[in-house]
């Protein structure tokens, strides 16, 4: 096969490093990776999108939740199966595509046994990340000794995949950082405080009926912990869209879709085309343009994108054609995705089968929400634990809300340790401030343009009600206010004296890179225009050149020259393109149009889609034709589907399948109170059975 270097060169957020190059094989042909990376980011360097077939009907299984949740990314290595999303490359390994199922080897050679260690805990918490870390830090502060454990090598969550300024509070949840370094700086406030022991790499395995928590600790040892209090804070995952070729290899939950491009690296494609218009959706499809991947185009099946006003049109102003009301029908290709064929829906939601038109794509990435992680939470209830959820596993929300859920926990938790109700008004200050961090973004409010042309002045292309506050404390003249008890207000500009200097830095700090400045101090007809941008770019290649610019909703406006580019350390990434602008469009400039691609041409697409051919159990491959002919056998639950179809029997334990299987249920009627759903067991990952043995049964377990 032509090898490719799918591999991000160049990032405008993130610092593109990497280990030491090695040299390995898949399928017998050699590939270069580098050290410290997975399997899964190696291969999709080269351009492999095939990791197995599977071994019902041959088909092709690409990466899907990049998160060692389920197994489609499973491949032979050294003989061994292996899920690639989660194995660290070494080198020279043989790796291949896993044919069918796996036999084991008849020799497995020896592991090293490990004591099992048997631990207390004050207060332990699942989840490190935004949720879990603040209730850590809080109890950490009150000298309260915690257990914090994840599953992951580093702590902070999905925060560690965010490159963009977060929104909010700025005085109380760290709006205007970027989620990257909130990441930072919430784990080294946990690593200060010695009372807080901090277990990275340490998937928690179950929780059981006697109180204990089990825990795989650094991957290798077992532990059961004994805790007095337990905080969930296991955040959310992603809902499955269910469409006919939901599974072909290329088709990607955001979730995995910013693991390969933030964390690894490296590109699942070249144009990708994004179902779904919540805040999800438009951040991961900004990741996507700033890693230098072509939006081919985002699907929303509502009238208008769920998530916030901002998001939504920096990528509009990059380009990105925004379909509401429009649904994904299906996706096609022979080994991997190579267009999907969406349509217009009426207002009851169902597709209009003459709208239908196919894009073509190599990739889709499918951000249709969010579902708590809360099966350790309700199993912990049912058994009895003092527990506590937090964060999305309590209720999805934005990661500024998880933040201040985990402290509202762990002053929840305080308050229960000290048999006191001090700081109840506390609690209710936060959960107020909780309630507003999650609030639906609200009405939109245009405000009137300004007629003197004369000065110098910011122009606020934010014109929805979102909590948001950073603008307003980024004024050395206090000329720009949203008042501290209404962070969804929209920011107001007050400058009856022209005190405003130009100086940009609203311009900088605007999480939303909706704030531009126009200055008519040089030329009245043909002032400057400063704007944000955050995407590749190199001052010697767009100095003296003209542009597309756009307005705050991507329209082309007109044409404009580029005169400076400012770039500094202290801007943290944001670079301020200056322009020359006619003065009859400088205010409506929200955007530039720096690169110009052609979109792939769009065709009517002849077939109509056939619901009953999408697969629901994509571990088991079983269609929604055979899920809905049990239920209409009158088969309700889900156990008993499981049982007859394989339907949630496989490596995701059918935290994929579950969802949709309902979903069918109710699609036929089956009134919820009638269905059974899965029963939930341990082990909600696979692990090695030789972890669960000692070396010398009961002598040597570990005891603290
Ligand atoms: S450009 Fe500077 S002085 Fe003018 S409003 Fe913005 S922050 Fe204030
Ligand atoms: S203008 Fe102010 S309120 Fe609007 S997104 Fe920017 S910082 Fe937030």
């Amino acid at each position: 096969m032509t090898q490719k270097n799918n591999r991000i060169q160049n990032h405008p957020i993130l610092p593109v490093e990497r280990g030491n190059p090695l040299k390995f094989s898949f399928n017998d042909e050699i590939f270069t990776g580098y050290e410290n990376e997975t399997i899964a980011a190696a291969l999709i360097a080269n351009g492999i999108q095939i990791f197995q077939f599977h071994h019902k009907d041959h088909s092709p299984q690409g990466i899907y939740c990049a998160n060692g949740q389920c197994s489609q990314c499973m491949v032979m290595v050294d003989g061994f199966p292996r899920k690639a999303c989660t194995e660290i490359l070494q080198k020279g390994m043989h790796i291949q595509a896993l044919d069918g199922l796996y036999s084991l080897p008849q020799k497995v050679g020896t592991n090293q046994l490990h004591p099992i260690i048997h631990k207390k805990a004050k207060v332990m918490i699942v989840g490190a990340g935004p949720a879990g870390l603040s209730a850590a830090i809080e109890l950490g502060s009150h000298g309260i000794e915690t257990l914090l454990v994840d599953d992951k090598n580093q702590a902070g969550g999905k925060l560690v995949l965010q490159t963009h300024r977060f929104f909010g509070s700025k005085e109380l949840v760290y709006a205007g950082t970027r989620g990257i370094d909130i990441a930072k700086i919430l784990s080294e406030q946990v690593h200060d405080h010695e009372n807080i022991e901090l277990w990275l790499n340490s998937p928690v395995v179950g929780v059981f009926s006697d109180h204990k928590v089990g825990v795989l600790k650094d991957n290798q040892q077992y532990a059961l912990i004994d805790p007095e209090i337990l905080i969930i804070a296991t955040g959310a995952r992603e809902k499955s869209l269910p469409f006919p070729g939901n599974t072909l290899p290329g088709i990607i939950g955001a979730g995995a879709f910013q693991t390969l491009l933030n964390r690894d690296l490296v590109l699942p494609g070249k144009n990708f085309f994004v179902v779904g218009g919540g805040n999800v959706g438009l951040i991961a499809a900004y990741h996507a343009l700033q890693a230098g991947i072509h939006i081919t185009g985002l699907a929303e099946i509502l009238p208008q994108c769920g998530g916030y006003r901002v998001h939504l049109d920096k990528i509009k102003r990059l380009g990105v054609p925004i379909h509401t009301s429009h649904t994904i029908l299906r996706a096609d290709g022979s080994d991997h995705v190579q267009s999907v064929t969406i349509a217009r829906v009426d207002d009851l939601f169902n597709p209009i089968l003459d709208s239908a038109k196919t894009i073509p794509c190599d990739g889709v990435l499918i951000a249709a929400g969010l579902t708590p992680v809360d099966e350790f939470f309700q199993q912990a209830q049912q058994f009895g634990f003092n527990t506590y959820a937090a964060g999305d596993a309590q209720e999805i929300a934005e990661a500024s809300a998880a933040i201040v859920s985990g402290q509202i926990t762990a002053k929840r938790v305080l308050s229960q340790i000290d048999n006191s109700e001090n700081d109840t008004q506390n609690i209710q200050n936060l959960e107020n401030i909780r309630k507003v961090l999650s609030s639906r973004p609200g009405n939109i409010q245009v405000t009137e343009r300004n007629k003197k042309r004369e000065g110098v002045l910011p122009i606020f292309h934010c014109v929805q009600e979102i909590p948001c506050n950073p603008c307003s404390g980024l004024c050395v003249h206090h000329l720009i206010s949203i008042p501290s008890d209404d962070i969804m207000a929209i920011p107001d500009f007050i400058d009856p004296e022209g005190k405003c200097i130009g100086c940009a830095q609203c311009v900088i700090g605007c999480p939303g890179l909706a704030v531009t400045l126009v200055d008519y101090r040089t030329d009245a007809l043909f002032p400057f225009v400063t704007i944000p941008y955050e995407l590749p770019i190199d001052k010697n290649d767009v100095l003296g050149h003209s542009y597309p610019v756009t307005d705050r909703d991507g329209r082309f406006i007109g044409m404009a020259e580029v005169v400076n580019l400012t770039q500094t350390t202290k801007m943290n990434h944001t670079s301020l393109i200056k322009l020359i602008a006619s003065a009859e469009i400088a205010e409506q400039i929200a955007g530039i149009q720096v690169k110009s691609e052609t979109p792939p041409s769009i065709q009517d697409f002849p077939e109509l889609p056939i619901e009953n051919e999408t697969i629901i159990c994509r571990c088991e491959r079983v269609s929604a034709k055979d899920i809905r002919a049990l239920i209409c056998d009158g088969i309700h639950d889900l156990n008993l589907i499981k049982a007859i179809s394989r339907a949630g029997m496989g490596a995701c334990g059918g935290k994929t399948c579950e969802p949709l299987i309902l979903q069918i249920m109710k699609e036929e009627g089956i009134p919820p109170q009638e269905v059974v759903p899965f029963s939930k067991r341990p082990l909600t990952i696979e692990i090695p059975v030789h972890t669960f043995l000692e070396p010398e049964q009961n002598d040597d377990e570990t005891h603290e």
